[in-house]
């Protein structure tokens, strides 16, 4: 399996949807202009039990046992959507798919782009390439057993593309993914020299567009800001003026929540505490920031923000 050309192109950067083809498809909140760069919101759709790692609910044997929660939480970021008449990505764990596939129906039917985050919420550089390709293809698979129409995206389960996994892309290219939105370029995780903007990667099965966590430059680091622990850490006011900044230079944002961060009653599973810490910290805060985000900035989903 060949890699991947490392030179990236900047995507040309979005405007407001209603005026494209792209933005038929796209809603808008109220008071937006028109020419407002609109971001990109999307939902990893998972349940309490899909935590990377956790060695409690790590087998997926035992997963159908648990209680699920995902269909009643996602409904509520559904009707947050859908009174602003905003469509988003769902980024669909395969599992899920199986286990309800009715509430991919209902995502779909509301008009949000629906796209695979993998089928087991196994981390990139846990797999081989064809275990990955495997797990690719079971999660397509079920999703096309539940609704009809083309995924062209893919998130990694907890952001997992690395450098040494950049195998990944050409598999996603093969198996009919446009775009891929994994990348965080961060020191810590994935790779500070990753992009930082949407562009285009090269693989040997043809292009792909990449849209990478979005983050500021602070003390000569990128921080993240919008979304999971970060967006729940970061002042409200600050997470909405930094995204303004980032629209007025002509980038769209890309902002990402997680149905059981819509849950405050969810199971608490046994993790080390820096995990315990970053998956249930503060939950309260993201319907509500969310819920201000949706008001004050326009979004879209990935795939009417790149116009793929
Ligand atoms: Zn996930």
């Amino acid at each position: 399996m060949t890699g991947v050309t490392a030179r990236v192109e900047p995507a040309a950067p979005p405007t407001d949807p209603r005026g494209s083809a792209a933005g038929r498809r796209a809603g808008g909140p109220r008071g937006v202009s028109s020419g407002a760069v609109v971001n990109a919101l999307t939902v990893d759709l998972e349940d309490w039990y899909h935590v990377c790692g956790a060695g409690e609910t790590a087998d997926p044997g035992q997963w159908s046992a648990y209680e699920s929660r995902v269909t009643r939480n996602t409904h509520t970021i559904l009707s947050l959507l859908g009174t602003r008449g905003i469509r988003a990505t769902f980024f669909v764990l395969g599992f899920v798919a199986e286990r309800e596939p009715g509430l991919i129906r209902a995502i779909a039917r509301e008009g949000h782009e629906v796209a695979t985050h993998g089928h087991f919420h196994r981390r990139i550089f846990e797999m081989s390439p064809l275990e990955f390709e495997a797990d690719l293809v079971r999660s397509l698979d079920a999703i096309a057993a539940a609704v009809a129409g083309t995924v062209v995206g893919y998130r990694a389960p907890e952001w997992s593309m690395r450098p040494h996994t950049a195998w990944a892309l050409p598999i996603l290219r093969k198996h009919g993914i446009r775009y891929d939105s994994s990348m965080v370029p961060l020191t810590r995780m994935g790779d500070r020299a990753y992009p930082r903007l949407p562009c285009r990667l090269a693989t040997d099965y043809g292009e792909i567009m990449e849209f990478p966590l979005t983050t500021v430059r602070c003390f000569g680091e990128n921080l993240p800001f919008t979304g999971g622990l970060p967006m729940r850490l970061a002042p409200y006011f600050y997470i909405l003026s930094s995204i303004r900044r980032l629209n007025a230079r002509g980038h769209p944002a890309l902002v990402y929540v997680h149905p059981w961060e819509f849950d405050a009653e969810q199971p608490r599973i046994e993790l080390p505490w820096s995990r315990r810490f970053m998956h249930y910290y503060n939950l309260s805060a993201t319907p509500r920031k969310l819920g201000g985000l949706l008001t004050h900035l326009p979004f879209a989903s990935v795939r009417d923000v790149l116009g793929v």
